[in-house]
């Protein structure tokens, strides 16, 4: 079967093919580390581990590269604000954020560069396309002149007729009815306090797009195999990043485009206002173990909007409970009597998974193969008609599928988690919490966790 990707450059369902055989470079827009990533991040990251894993699961070397953005608007604002020094102030967030994947187990990408380590790289872009004719320069801002990109807009669809000729906009996120000459690289003024670097630009930063366009091509190199983010990284994020390296090189930047559509809450657009912004730290607190939330962010496919709901999240719980429950039951199986059906049972859904995921990542399909072994195996085991070689061979084949969900349970269970767990029970109980500190604890004894409540304190260890 083969590979297909719906490449939002072209807006088709297309063939996946490598630039080089068995190899991919996969570069995916990071976290603003001015504050922790809320669960929409999360979803983002979540549907770019789902893709890294497939590709590793078909056989492909991955290089995935995540940028940190620890310089921009807004994480100069807030670290004056609060009177931080910036890299101090980016620390912490940047700290959580990798605790945060690990608890969610999003694999680690190959590489994590950071804006800030890479401010040369973007100084020498700037003076390429200054060379080129494509940049200019006012009062020491530097911007990108679209009108000499023929090709701007043409992966948000842009009409750009009519636009108004010399028309500029320094800040890095902009509407659609704004588009303009966008900032390369911004003079310092007071409001950026000690951030700025003296460069052969002048004293100063990079504008937020640069950053990606010099990062990419310096892990990936200047042609590359795919590029993804969220849909409101389409405009004007990415396409200002393929101006300024296509404008650059001359080559092709990126073949395949690839977009996730955001996460709601409860039916409305996450914000400070609503309250509504959570962190997974704001989920262990209501007593969900991380790898709900993973269960949770994965089953929707990418390209639909994912509507979270608390109730969902029970939901995917009571999936991820059958799952595990489904996984030690076999393997607790002695074996019986072959009937001789189990062999294709495995087969089945095997193909079905892989021919779902192979169109565009259909991951609903994918595991509706795999909630059909369950049942069917489930009936064989009940009724003593599969043998241990055939139970040997099921588990086979959910190892094989757990290189891409891993949902199963123990595997995750990582001690950090635990604690953070255990002293969330703690405060609920001082606050006489009594129902949710049961809760976490029933969660907890899912995960395989054993409370004991001691006189200096509570202990924990795994069941036997
Ligand atoms: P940011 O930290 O704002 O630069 O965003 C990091 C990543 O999260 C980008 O790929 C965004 O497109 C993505 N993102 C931001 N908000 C959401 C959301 N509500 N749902 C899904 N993805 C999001
Ligand atoms: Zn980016």
């Amino acid at each position: 079967m083969a590979l297909v990707f719906r490449n939002s450059f072209t807006r088709t369902k297309e063939e996946f093919k490598p630039i080089e055989a068995g190899k991919v470079g996969l570069y995916t827009c990071g976290p603003t580390v001015y504050n922790y990533a809320t669960i929409g991040n999360f979803r983002t990251y979540m549907f770019e581990d789902l893709l890294r894993r497939y590709l590793k699961y078909k056989g492909y070397k991955v290089t995935q590269v995540m940028n940190l953005t620890d310089i921009d608007d807004k994480t100069i604002r807030d670290s004056q604000a609060a009177g931080i020094p910036l890299k101090e102030y980016t620390a912490k967030f940047i700290d959580t954020f990798y605790a945060d994947l690990d608890a969610l187990r999003i694999e680690r990408a190959e590489h994590y560069p950071a804006a800030t380590d890479h401010i040369p790289e973007m100084v020498e872009l700037v003076k390429k396309l200054l060379g080129r004719g494509l940049a200019y320069e006012v009062d020491g801002d530097y911007y990108f002149k679209i009108s000499e990109f023929e090709d701007y807009g043409k992966l948000a669809h842009l009409d750009i007729d009519g636009l108004k000729a010399g028309a500029r906009i320094s800040s890095d996120e902009y509407e659609k009815e704004s588009v303009s000459d966008f900032a390369l690289w911004k003079a310092w003024d007071e409001a950026d306090g000690d951030v700025y670097w003296e460069t052969e630009l002048g004293k100063g930063r990079p504008g937020w797009h640069i950053e990606c366009s010099a990062m990419s091509m310096k892990y990936l190199g200047e042609h590359f195999d795919m590029h993804t983010g969220g849909v409101d990284n389409m405009f004007p994020h990415h396409e200002n990043e393929i101006a300024q390296s296509e404008g650059a090189t001359g080559k092709k930047f990126v073949n395949y485009w690839m977009h996730s559509e955001h996460l709601i809450v409860e039916g409305r657009k996450m914000s400070k206002s609503l309250g509504n912004q959570y962190t997974l730290e704001d989920l262990l607190k209501k007593g969900y173990a991380p790898d709900v939330l993973r269960h949770l962010l994965l089953t929707t496919h990418y390209r639909q909007q994912l509507n979270f709901t608390f109730r969902g999240l029970d939901g995917a719980r009571s999936a991820l409970e059958r799952y595990n429950d489904f996984l030690s039951n076999l393997a607790d199986y002695p074996g019986g009597t072959s009937s001789g059906e189990a062999d294709a049972v495995v087969e089945k859904m095997l193909t079905g998974f892989e021919s779902n995921l192979d169109d565009d990542l259909n991951i609903s399909g994918a595991l509706g193969c795999v909630f059909d072994l369950i049942r069917d195996i489930n009936r064989l085991r009940a009724e003593n008609k599969l043998s241990a070689e055939e139970r040997d061979r099921a588990l086979a084949a959910m190892d094989r599928i757990e290189m891409v969900l891993a949902f199963r349970k123990k595997a995750g269970v990582i001690d950090a988690d635990i604690e953070k767990m255990i002293t969330q029970r703690t405060d609920a109980r001082k606050s006489k919490d009594f129902a949710l500190a049961d809760k976490i604890r029933d969660d907890l004894l899912a995960m395989g966790i054993v409370l004991e409540d001691t006189p200096q304190g509570v202990k924990w260890k795994k069941k036997v």
